[in-house]
Parts: C-alpha cells; structure tokens; sequence
C-alpha cells in the first residue's frame, strides 16, 4: 500500500477525519467519488486496476490537491482473501474504515444460451460476492464505533431488465437486496447501507461505446446517444461521475443519518416507465 499524507489531517469538510475505501476507483464513477471524497475532506484508499504510474500519479494528484492522505490497494476483488489482506492493510496504514463505497464492477453481454459460464462466475465474484466479502469485513468494526457507511453502486439493472445482461441484471438485483440486509442489521448501530442507481454514466468506457456502435450502425453520434445508448432514458442525458460523486458524500454525511436501505435511481427517469 502506497500512502502519503499532506499538510492538514485536519481538512474542514462533510466528511472530514473519516476513511474511505472506493473500489474500482482507478477509472470512471469510482474515481468520481473518491475525488468528491477527498474534497470532503475524507482519507480515501483507491483500488482497482489499471497502468501503474497513471494510478501512483493520480493518487499523489488527489493527495496533493486536496490535502488529504491518499492510498491506493491493488487487491483483487474477485478474490475473498485478497479483500480481507486489503482491508487488514487499511486498517493498519490508515486506521479504522468509516466509509466502504463498493463500486467495482464488470459486464459481459450475451443472450443465455450462450452465456459463457466462466463470465457468469466472474461477474458473479466481483459484482456481488465481493460486496459481501468487504461489508464483512468492516461491518464489526463499524457497528462496534457505532458509525458506518455502505454505499453500494448497484445501477439501474439493479430494478429493471434488459435482455442479454443475465449476470449483470442478477448480480445487481443481488447487491440491492444484500443492501436491504446489511441496512436492517446495521440500523441501530449507527451503520446505513444504501444502494445508488444509475443509468447510463458519462465515463471513458460509455465515450468509447459511442465511435463504436456509430461505426456498427452506420449512424451518428447524436443518433447512437439517444437512440441507441438512452433509448430507455427519458431524459435523454448521461449522468455525470460529479453527480455519483455528489450523492455518495451526501449519503456518507451526517445529514444521511436516517437514510437507509434505499436504492435510489439516478437514471433520468428510466425506472419510472
Ligand atoms: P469502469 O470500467 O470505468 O470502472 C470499473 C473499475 O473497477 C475500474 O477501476 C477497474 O479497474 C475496477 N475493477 C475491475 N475489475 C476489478 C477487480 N477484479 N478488482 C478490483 N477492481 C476491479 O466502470 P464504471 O462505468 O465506472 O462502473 C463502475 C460501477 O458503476 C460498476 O459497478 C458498474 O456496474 C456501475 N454502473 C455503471 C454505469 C455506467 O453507465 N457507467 C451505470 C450503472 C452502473
């Protein structure tokens, strides 16, 4: 683990003094909230995979930039024994967990006939059991100081289908009912878990969808965003990774205290068909 700590451990913020864990946060919605954590003031330990010196040079960027420490783990999370050594490593270089965000996530499309099992298994393994594998692990801790967050990015595929999604749809549906759980029996031990939503969200890999499926269909951009990418989203928008970044600070805030259990959309309307 790779930690560094800048001037002020006393930043002035939502969630000042707190420790965060994002998963997944070296690239897209993940990165979002760990960066609207830190200007939170939180202590923030990013993870996920990705090009060595792009992470190490986002972190020091993050620590630097908003004066809190910032550590990055690269535990696999499709592994439980890699989790619990993450999370042991947390503990020690940074203290306790206040805040746990699981948002690493994968998808594979197919219709189920041809559905490979081993991408089954490992959407499964990281979109799912993996939640459980981190809530466990801190979930203890956060009941024994009485003050905990669960903010589990589940998305739209959480509430709904759409065909040829068959894990992802079913390990999402899985995270917002283990959401539902983990809220009961952390209630009245100061711990909320809650599930976010979203539609379709503005990231790197969306972007790269757009040239890709204009080149398949022969269509516009334009065309390929509302018709193609946003057909079931009414408001015919991207979510932004700063409005993920937002609702995860809120949530993880005192303000949030009673909320819990929750999956909210944040999908422009999509669920309310
Ligand atoms: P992304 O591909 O940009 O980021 C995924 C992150 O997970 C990356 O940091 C990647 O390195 C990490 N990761 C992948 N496998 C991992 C593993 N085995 N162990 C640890 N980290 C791993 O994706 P995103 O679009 O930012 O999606 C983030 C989450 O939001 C996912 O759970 C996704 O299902 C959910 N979501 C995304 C959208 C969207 O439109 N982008 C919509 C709804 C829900």
């Amino acid at each position: 683990m790779n930690t560094m700590m800048m001037k002020s451990e006393t930043k002035i913020g939502a969630l000042a003094s707190k420790t965060a864990i994002v998963t997944g946060s070296t690239s897209g919605i993940g990165l979002g909230i760990a960066r609207a954590f830190a200007e939170a003031g939180a202590n923030v330990v990013l993870n996920g995979f990705g090009d060595a010196t792009e992470i190490e040079n986002t972190r020091a960027m993050l620590s630097a930039e908003m004066m809190v420490k910032v550590a990055y783990d690269k535990a696999n999370l499709a592994k439980p024994d890699e989790i619990a050594q993450m999370i042991e490593r947390v503990e020690n270089a940074l203290g306790h967990v206040d805040i746990l965000v699981n948002n690493a996530g994968i998808q594979f499309v197919s219709p189920i006939e041809n559905f490979p099992a081993d991408r089954w298994d490992a959407i499964i393994a990281l979109n799912l059991s993996a939640v459980f594998h981190t809530t466990k692990a801190v979930f203890a801790g956060m009941k024994a100081r009485s003050f905990g967050r669960i903010i589990n990015i589940a998305s739209a595929h959480g509430l709904v289908a759409s065909p040829y999604k068959a894990a992802y749809v079913a390990a999402k549906h899985g995270v917002v009912g283990l959401t539902k759980v983990t809220a009961l029996e952390g209630a009245e031990h100061g711990v909320t878990a809650n599930a976010i939503c979203p539609g379709y969200v503005w990231t790197p890999l969306v972007e790269k969808q757009i040239d890709d499926q204009a080149k398949a269909h022969n269509i516009s951009r334009d065309e390929v965003i509302r018709d193609v990418l946003l057909a079931q989203q009414p408001n015919k928008r991207f979510a932004t990774v700063e409005e993920m970044g937002a609702l995860a600070v809120f949530l993880a805030s005192d303000a949030a205290a009673s909320i819990t259990g929750a999956a909210l959309p944040v999908d422009g309307g999509w669920t309310a068909h």
